[in-house]
């Protein structure tokens, strides 16, 4: 079967990041380089920019990740990346003041480009490489975490909010463009602030429908954006774990009953924990755990292959709770048992049970 873009008359570029994974890794996806520091420039925002690879540490302790099982990202190359956004956005980075602005970080404004590059912009790209990479493993697998991304106030000319690439808007139009039978997502945008740089992107794409839970009093406020949003919950200051678990529950089943999607993202911010100096929520750690256990055995009863990124959330706990989430997500049985059963034949019967309708799937990895 030829590909989409051949049939559409559209060439795509070779990428390096739908290069095929060994069936011995667990689709969870990682790098070193995803941890911002340079000098402690990193503690002047109020971030743990070492979080992703605290939850790896966390994840291999208890014996859930090792070495070898992780899948490692692979930095988001130019033309990766123009496949979202614009030269002309792309150039703009390459001054550090806007850099300094999108992060919220002033200081880098007095820094070279080049540094800028390497220790902020690198570390986003890497992200943003796994987030693509991972749209392609929930595809596979079922289901695919990357520790990482969901820079979800970005769009294709605009960033801000610390989100200096698209990594949503970019993993869904790779799956569309090289992926046969993925032709519908559903971004489930959980993090306690509005997505405004994917709504801004899919305003007018019927394909791709967008639930957005958020804290209604704080940024980014863009009326603009919501326009995009099909199903809006919107939160008001110390909304607490009953209300806010029973509002998810409610409008994603909701929101699963009204489109059939082949693909949920699910952009699990941790920042409605309460206490986060921005998210202005009062959730629980456990609030939390159930959350994604709600998330993704709404997903997986339904067969739905469903990706989640890490997103914002950079108290120094919140490590420890995404951790938690993961490990529970596999004590639920909701992920993990595709990759326990080794190599072999009983792998395809798996997927082609619970995914039928992606079992003839094919795959430009090149
Ligand atoms: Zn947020």
């Amino acid at each position: 079967m030829s590909h989409k873009e051949d049939s559409e008359g559209k060439s795509s570029h070779p990428t390096g990041l739908y290069a095929s994974i060994p069936r011995t890794c667990l689709p969870i996806v990682y790098h070193p380089d995803y941890n911002i520091t340079f000098m402690g420039l990193e503690k002047l925002h109020p971030f743990d920019s070492g979080k992703w690879g605290k939850v790896i540490r966390f994840l291999k302790e208890e014996q859930f990740l090792t070495d070898g099982n992780i899948v490692e990202a692979l930095e988001a190359t130019e033309e990766d990346l123009l496949v979202v956004h614009t030269k002309s956005y792309l150039n703009r980075l390459k001054w550090s003041v806007v850099v300094a602005t999108i992060t919220e970080i002033p200081p880098l404004m007095c820094l070279p480009n080049f540094l800028v590059q390497r220790r902020v912009l690198r570390p986003l790209r890497t992200q943003t490489g796994g987030t693509i990479m991972a749209g392609k493993l929930a595809v596979d697998r079922g289901w695919a975490i990357n520790v990482g991304g969901g820079f979800h106030h970005c769009s294709s000319d605009k960033g801000g909010g610390f989100c200096a690439y698209a990594d949503i808007t970019l993993a869904i139009k790779f799956l569309f463009e090289r992926v046969e039978g993925i032709s519908r997502a559903t971004i489930i945008d959980l993090d306690a602030h509005q997505g405004n740089g994917h709504e801004r992107d899919f305003m007018d794409d019927s394909r791709v429908f967008i639930m957005d839970v958020y804290n209604r009093n704080i940024y980014p406020r863009d009326g603009f954006a919501k326009r995009a949003i099909k199903r809006k919950v919107e939160l008001d200051w110390g909304t607490e774990d009953s209300e806010y678990l029973r509002k998810v529950e409610l409008h994603f089943e909701g929101t699963l009953n009204e489109v059939q999607p082949d693909i949920i993202i699910y952009n699990a911010g941790t920042d409605i924990l309460d206490g986060d100096p921005l998210g202005g929520l009062s959730i629980s750690p456990q609030g939390i755990v159930k959350r994604d256990e709600i998330v993704f055995r709404a997903a997986r009863r339904r067969g739905i292959p469903i990706l989640m990124l890490t997103s914002g959330g950079y108290q120094k706990k919140t490590a420890r709770i995404i951790a938690d989430c993961i490990l529970n997500l596999h004590q639920q049985g909701l992920i993990g048992a595709e990759a326990l059963e080794g190599e072999g034949s009983s792998l395809q019967v798996t997927s082609m049970l619970s995914h039928s309708r992606h079992a003839g799937s094919t795959f430009n990895a090149v």
